[in-house]
């Protein structure tokens, strides 16, 4: 059975709960600790004398101490509810002892009583909870007082009388004693406070060194990472299209360049990874909800790892549950971002065996679940604490071939929780792991979207007429490969004077802008377009991803922004967008 919590133990819990809620403050000082420490020590002290001085009928004296306790108390509780001004109570405090310590040390017998010890208490108190000109002005205050006090209690000795007569030699001798222990305790229990502090604050400097280190670390083993994660794939793609220079079989050039293009979707993923990242950190990652199919979804999933699971040999199998709503409202991207890194991971840490994603939703908690089940490495029990967090890679060594840059993971759960869920694994080390993300997507019952909306790739462009802006000539090369066969009609400009003439002498359906250029850059060039009543719109292009870039060049008058690296889909679907 339970024993009953003892009464002064509920009270001191209460009392500390109070302190820590209305007294201190994380930011409190060391200093104003020590004195309200002090204060309080001063509270329970006068009030165990008080009986003791009512006993001895030390009628005036008893009074005179719970008049200063009362206003310690008074003290206590006006601090609790003004701690801003914690210096002016200190001051008060002090001055207060130091004219209250004369009548006590007349009252308790003058230089044959206990008091002059008090004097040093007050003194030595004062001066360590004070500072500056106050400090040396109390300081002197205090020594004077002493010894006017005390050749007052030479010069009138008829004022020093312990209930109305001098004391005998056993109480001078008591009261000195008593009050002697009273200082000891005081300066004892002061100092251990003060070591106790120094203590705690040593503890929390040396928790932040060891924290800047290992961030100092991280942040180094972070830039070894990402130079390797970068130099690695641009070495293929160097090598690679070196490599086709001197080809002459279109089958092997098609086969480099499809290598090209998966190991530049790498590098795509890895240089995004480090601006989600900073976007997160910088809390400006925005969740776009909206419509989707989930079945579109499902099939990206089986896509997506379908052809690397293949060529090292693993079974991957995509399925759902029977219950998965057709439509759901959501940030569809970020969900597929979500699942590509787990996806992604599940494939890079499995070397045999299977990898099973499984979809499904729980229309209770309105919580779309995806879970990730692989045969893989594993996670040891230990590092399980770690894998979440940025920058952390764990198993270093027997990971050591395996690229990343242990972002991935810290990403996908700041992404799940910015979308109202969370991730979570379970590893059994040499077995695999299961990744779970739950993330809150509505059910949609009245679609306003159309399925064949969603799959249509078949752009209806063949009268579109676009005038693309850029002065990098790879890149209009590149542009205008993105638009073979789809019937845009495209004029090339190579800076911002020649698209002024060619819109002067031509009329276009749509203004393609590249941002950074020599001499007139995209917001000039547009600037002047529009001076010259040009309507069309004029979308910039740009590599800059982050900071709200999209906002920012709206804000700058464009009338849409695309990314760079061009994605043929969102290239044709702005196009098609303008055209209709
Ligand atoms: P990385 O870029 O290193 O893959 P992540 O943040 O995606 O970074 O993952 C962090 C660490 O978690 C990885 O370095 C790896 O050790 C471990 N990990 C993640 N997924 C798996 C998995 N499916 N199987 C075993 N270990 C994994």
């Amino acid at each position: 059975m339970d024993k009953k919590e003892p009464l002064y133990k509920k009270i001191h819990t209460k009392l500390i709960e109070f302190a820590n809620n209305h007294i201190y403050t994380a930011s409190t000082s060391i200093k104003d600790r020590c004195f309200l420490f002090v204060l309080n020590l001063c509270i329970l002290s006068i009030l165990c004398v008080i009986p003791i001085l009512l006993t001895c009928k030390q009628n005036y004296l008893a009074i005179l101490f719970i008049f200063t306790d009362i206003l310690y108390i008074l003290q206590i509780i006006l601090i609790s509810r003004f701690k801003q001004h914690i210096d002016l109570f200190e001051k008060f405090t002090c001055i207060i002892s130091e004219i209250i310590i004369v009548p006590v040390f007349l009252m308790s017998g003058g230089l044959y009583g206990g008091g002059l010890f008090f004097f040093i208490n007050i003194t030595c108190f004062s001066y360590l909870v004070l500072r500056g000109n106050f400090r040396r002005i109390n300081l002197l205050l205090s020594i004077i007082i002493t010894f006017v006090t005390v050749f007052l209690s030479i010069l009138h000795p008829e004022y020093c009388l312990i209930n109305g007569k001098t004391a005998s030699p056993i109480i001078s001798g008591f009261t000195n004693a008593i009050s002697c222990l009273v200082c000891i305790f005081f300066f004892i229990s002061i100092i251990a406070y003060q070591l106790y502090l120094h203590r705690k604050q040593e503890e929390q400097l040396e928790i932040a060194r060891q924290e800047a280190e290992q961030a100092n670390l991280a942040k180094s083993m972070f830039l070894a990472n990402m130079s390797h994660e970068i130099r690695t794939p641009i070495g293929v793609v160097i090598g690679l299209s070196d490599m086709i220079q001197s080809e002459d079989d279109i089958a092997v050039v098609h086969d480099m360049a499809t290598n090209i293009n998966r190991t530049s979707g790498m590098l795509l993923n890895v240089i995004n990874d480090i601006l989600d990242f900073e976007k997160i950190s910088k809390g400006k990652m925005e969740i776009v909800d909206a419509e989707y199919f989930t079945d579109a979804l499902i099939t990206d999933f089986r896509t997506l790892g379908a052809g690397r699971a293949e060529s090292k040999g693993l079974q991957y199998n995509v399925s759902s549950s029977e219950n998965m709503p057709k439509v759901l409202f959501g940030d569809e991207m970020r969900l597929r971002q979500i699942g590509t890194n787990i996806i992604n991971n599940a494939i890079k840490y499995t070397e045999t065996g299977t990898i099973n994603v499984y979809v499904d939703y729980d229309t209770k908690r309105e919580m779309l679940i995806l879970s990730v089940k692989d045969t893989g490495k594993g996670i040891k029990e230990e590092d399980l604490p770690y894998i979440f967090d940025s920058f952390k890679r764990v198993d270093v060594k027997n990971n050591k071939h395996i690229e990343g840059t242990g972002l991935g993971l810290s990403i996908t759960k700041k992404l799940t929780e910015a979308m109202g869920g969370n991730v979570s694994v379970t590893s059994e080390y040499g077995v695999g792991s299961t990744f779970i993300a739950e993330i809150s997507h509505k059910i949609v019952t009245n679609p306003t979207i159309t399925e064949s909306n969603e799959h249509s790739k078949e752009y209806q462009l063949n009268d579109a007429k676009i005038l693309y802006v850029d002065d990098t000539k790879i890149n209009t090369i590149v542009f205008n490969g993105l638009l073979k066969n789809t019937g845009v009609n495209a004029t090339y400009a190579f800076s911002g004077d020649e698209a002024i003439e060619k819109a002067k002498s031509d009329n276009y359906d749509i203004i393609f802008l590249d941002y950074v250029m020599p001499g007139m850059d995209g917001v000039e060039t547009q600037k002047h377009l529009r001076e010259m009543n040009i309507a069309c719109p004029i979308i910039v292009i740009t590599a800059d991803a982050v900071n709200n870039a999209e906002k920012r060049f709206l804000d700058l008058g464009f009338d849409n922004y695309l990314s760079k690296p061009i994605q043929r889909n969102t290239l044709l679907d702005m196009i098609e967008k303008y055209m209709n």
